[in-house]
């Protein structure tokens, strides 16, 4: 298959990098040129279970020099870059062009829709970890899944395709109509462990330290899930619990990502977790007053970090 991912950094580039050395035609597109150049020169050094190897079938370009239109483009920039990012490719988004999302939080299929029509845009989950070395440099260690379907819910042969190029490439994909459910869990795990880690300057597992950690993380898995339970999305509120439990007393040392875009001084996620959450919570006149108020938390730490 002949896929372009937009936003190659830690996730795109694993995806890239696995699915070209499974034998598709794979164009990295991202804005970071040191980055890019470091592909360009010496191929995408790719760190996995698998090994530690250059992998040097696949093309990284600028969204402006990308022109081949692909079967498949991949989305895997941060949420707050997806409109600008798809604005930059919009040239290769043809009549014929899939466009996948597994991007975390919600809103990612609105997005996309400002670019391709309904039945082509594809939306997802995946569990699968990665980070960003340096340029050129992604390691990913441990295993995940993905989960995909039409954004419609219509099946369609395509998607089952893709599912397949995905599991020939190791990343253990799936297509079921269930995916929302296992979003909104996503979410939900992310609105509770990233914003507090965000506003605290916790690491995960800091977080058992003391009652408030855990008690306030599973106060956002139940509101966040009281939502999505409203809109008759079949999630699993004690389920997401356990996993936010587990991970508080597993994932030691871990800086989730949205303490990371903070510390570094970057914007973060959190209009698309927390944000997107409380919007679609206020349209169904529920009240998230957890959420909401680490929403409001992580948007000042927002304005702190990238003075
Ligand atoms: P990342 O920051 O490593 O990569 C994003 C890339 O997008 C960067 O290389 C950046 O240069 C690029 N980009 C930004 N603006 C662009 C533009 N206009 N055009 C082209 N490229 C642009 O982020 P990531 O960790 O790979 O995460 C990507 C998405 O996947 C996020 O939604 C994240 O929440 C989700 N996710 C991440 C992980 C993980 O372990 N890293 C796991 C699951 C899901």
């Amino acid at each position: 298959m002949k896929i372009s991912i937009v936003g190659a950094g830690a996730m795109g580039s694993l995806f890239g990098g696995l699915l070209a050395e499974s034998g598709n035609e794979v164009t990295l597109i991202d804005v970071n040129d040191a980055h890019i150049g470091a592909i360009r020169a010496k191929g995408l050094r790719l760190a996995t279970d698998g090994g530690d190897r250059q992998v040097t079938v696949l093309k990284a370009l600028r969204p402006e020099d990308a022109a081949d239109l692909p079967d498949l483009l991949l989305v895997f920039t941060k949420t707050l870059h997806t409109s600008a990012a798809l604005s930059g490719v919009r040239h290769l988004i043809g009549p014929n062009v899939h466009v996948l999302s597994l991007q975390n939080g919600l809103g990612n299929v609105e997005k996309i829709a400002g670019f391709a029509s309904p039945e082509r845009i594809l939306i997802g989950v995946t569990t699968w970890p990665a980070d960003m070395v340096g340029p050129g440099h992604v390691h990913s260690h441990g295993k995940g899944v993905v989960r995909l379907m039409a954004a419609d819910g219509i099946e369609r042969p395509f998607v089952s395709q893709v599912s397949e190029v995905l599991t020939e490439a190791g990343l253990d994909c799936t297509s079921d109509r269930t995916v929302w459910a296992a979003i909104w869990e996503k979410v939900a795990f992310n609105a509770a462990l990233n914003s507090i880690c965000a506003v605290s300057g916790c690491t995960v597992d800091e977080l058992g330290k003391v009652a408030d950690g855990s008690r306030l993380a599973n106060d956002v898995v139940t509101e966040v899930l009281s939502v999505a339970l409203r809109m008759g999305i079949d999630v699993d509120p004690a389920k997401c619990r356990a996993n936010v439990a587990s991970a508080i007393a597993q994932h030691i040392g871990h800086k989730p990502s949205m303490l990371q875009d903070i510390l570094a001084g970057r914007r973060t996620e959190v209009e698309s977790i927390n944000g997107a959450v409380v919007a679609a919570a206020g349209r169904l006149s529920i009240e998230l007053p957890v959420t909401e108020t680490l929403l409001s938390l992580v948007r000042l730490a927002e304005v702190r970090a990238i003075a």
